[in-house]
C-alpha cells in the first residue's frame, strides 16, 4: 500500500528515511527549518564505520547500512561513498596487544580486520610515515562526502515526482486527529499525511521535547566535539586513519587487553580526544575529535584541542599537516548511558532511540557518533516498524 509519508528533518537520518520511502513506493514530504541541512549530518567525517562496532547488534546494525551505502550510491554516486577501509594505528606494545585481542575474537573476519606490522602498514598507506608500531585494517570501513550527501539524496528523489522538499519550515506540534497526521509548523500551517517521521537530531529542547520527558528518564543526551579541515595533503591518503585513543572510545574494542593500556594523555583525556582522519575528494583532511558532554556548551570554539590534534595527526603522518582552512564544532545526539540496556529488544535494539510517540508519528534519534554510519538500515527499521515495506 502507498502512502504519503511527512519526513521532518533534512539532516542523514531524515535523508535516508526520505530515499527508503520512495524506494519502497510512498509519496515523501520533507520539511527542514533552515535553508538546508545544518546539524551533525554535515559536520561528521562521514565514515561508514564498521570496525569499532560492539559485537551483537550494533555489529549486525552497521553491516547492514555498509550493504544499504553500497546500494544507495549506486543510485546516488553523489554521496562520494568509497569503500576505502581505515587504518588504526598503535605505538606502544600495549596497544598492539589490544589490536591482536581484538583480531582473534571470532567476529573479526566480518569486519575485515587484518594485523600488519609497521612495514605493512607503509606499504597499505604510503602517507603514514611516521613512529608507527603496527595497524590493523580493517576493510569494512567506508566513507562518504557529509556536506553533500543529504543534496544529492534530494536531487535523486526529485526525479521520482512522488517527492518534495520545503526548506525554512520549522514543525512545532503535532495536532491531534482522529486519523492520520497532521503536524503545525512555526507559521500555523499545517501539513497532512498518512505517517510522519520526525528526525530533528539533538534539537532536544523543539518538537520533540515533550516527547523526550514524558519518559521516567531522558532517553538522550547530547555531546559536542570538534573538527577541523586541511587544505589538500599533496597525496593519497589511501584509508581513513584512527590512532590508539579511538581504542578507548569504540564498543568494539573492549577486549581485557584494554584495561592494561597505558593512560590516556591527560590533555588528550580532559577533552575526550581520539584521532580519526579521513581525505575528502578534495584533498584535504578531515580530522577530529573531541567528546564534550556538559552542558551549556561553549558558544566559541577552543583553540588548545585543534593543536593537540594537530601535533596527534602529524606524529601519525611524519610530517606537517597542511594549513588548516576551517574549524567547526557538531554536536550530536545519543542514547543516554544506560538506557541501551532498558530497550534492547524495541526497535533501535539500545543502539538509537525509536518511538512511536503519538499513533503514526514516530521519532528517530540518538544514534550518537554512528549516525552517518547506521543512518540506511535505521531507515529501513523504521519502515518495518511502520508497516510500510
Ligand atoms: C563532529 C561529528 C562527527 C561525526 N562523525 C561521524 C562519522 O564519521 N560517522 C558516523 O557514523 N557518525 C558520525 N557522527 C554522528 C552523525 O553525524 C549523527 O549521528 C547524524 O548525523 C545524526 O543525523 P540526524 O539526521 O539525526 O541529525 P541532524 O544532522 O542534526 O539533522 C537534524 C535536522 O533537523 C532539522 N530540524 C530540527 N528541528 C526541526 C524542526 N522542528 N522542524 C524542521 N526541521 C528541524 C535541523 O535543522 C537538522 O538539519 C558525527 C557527529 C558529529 C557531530
Amino acid at each position: 500500500m502507498s502512502a504519503k509519508v511527512l519526513i521532518v528533518g533534512g539532516g542523514i537520518l531524515g535523508s535516508m528515511h526520505a530515499f527508503h520511502a520512495v524506494q519502497s513506493g510512498h509519496t515523501v514530504v520533507q520539511l527542514e527549518r533552515e535553508a538546508d541541512a545544518r546539524g551533525a549530518s554535515v559536520r561528521n567525517f562521514g565514515l561508514v564505520w564498521v570496525s569499532g562496532r560492539a559485537t551483537g547488534a550494533d555489529l549486525e546494525l552497521s553491516l547492514r547500512a555498509r550493504e544499504l551505502w553500497e546500494r544507495v550510491a549506486e543510485s546516488v554516486p553523489g554521496t562520494g561513498f568509497r569503500p576505502n577501509g581505515s587504518l588504526t594505528v598503535v605505538t606502544d606494545p600495549a596497544e598492539l596487544a589490544v589490536l591482536e585481542q581484538v583480531c582473534a575474537r571470532s567476529d573479526a573476519g566480518l569486519r575485515g580486520f587484518e594485523l600488519l606490522d609497521a612495514e605493512g602498514v607503509r606499504e597499505h598507506n604510503p602517507a603514514v610515515r611516521g613512529d608507527v608500531l603496527a595497524g590493523m585494517l580493517c576493510r569494512q570501513d567506508a566513507a562518504v562526502e557529509p556536506r553533500l550527501v543529504p543534496r544529492a539524496i534530494r536531487a535523486e528523489l526529485e526525479k521520482s515526482g512522488r517527492y518534495e522538499f520545503h526548506a525554512g519550515v520549522e514543525i512545532a506540534a503535532v495536532d491531534d486527529v482522529p486519523s492520520g497526521v497532521l503536524l503545525r509548523d512555526s507559521t500555523g500551517k499545517t501539513w497532512s499525511a498518512d505517517q510522519a517521521i520526525v528526525c530533528t537530531g539533538a534539537w532536544h529542547n523543539g518538537v520533540a521535547a515533550p516527547w523526550l520527558r514524558d519518559v521516567e528518564t531522558v532517553p538522550v543526551r547530547r555531546v559536542r566535539l570538534h573538527m577541523m579541515q586541511t587544505e589538500s595533503l599533496g597525496e593519497t591518503l589511501t584509508t581513513s586513519v584512527a590512532d590508539a585513543d579511538s581504542l578507548r572510545y569504540y564498543p568494539g574494542f573492549d577486549v581485557p587487553a584494554l584495561s592494561v593500556m597505558p593512560a590516556q594523555e591527560p590533555s588528550a583525556r580532559q577533552w575526550g580526544m581520539q584521532l580519526l582522519m579521513v581525505q575528502r575528494n578534495n584533498g584535504g583532511l578531515t580530522i577530529g575529535d573531541t567528546h564534550m558532554y556538559d552542558e551549556p556548551f561553549g558558544f566559541d570554539v577552543e583553540e588548545r584541542p585543534y593543536e593537540l590534534l594537530a601535533r596527534k595527526a602529524e606524529r601519525v603522518l611524519g610530517h606537517r599537516i597542511p594549513r588548516i582552512e576551517r574549524r567547526w564544532t557538531g554536536v550530536y545526539s545519543q542514547l543516554a548511558p544506560g538506557v541501551g540496556d532498558s530497550v534492547s529488544g524495541a526497535v533501535g535494539q539500545g543502539i538509537y532511540y525509536h518511538r512511536e510517540v503519538v499513533p503514526d508519528v514516530r521519532l528517530v534519534t540518538g544514534p550518537g557518533g554512528r549516525g552517518m554510519t547506521h543512518s540506511p538500515a535505521i531507515a529501513e527499521q523504521t519502515f518495518k516498524a511502520a508497516g510500510l515495506l
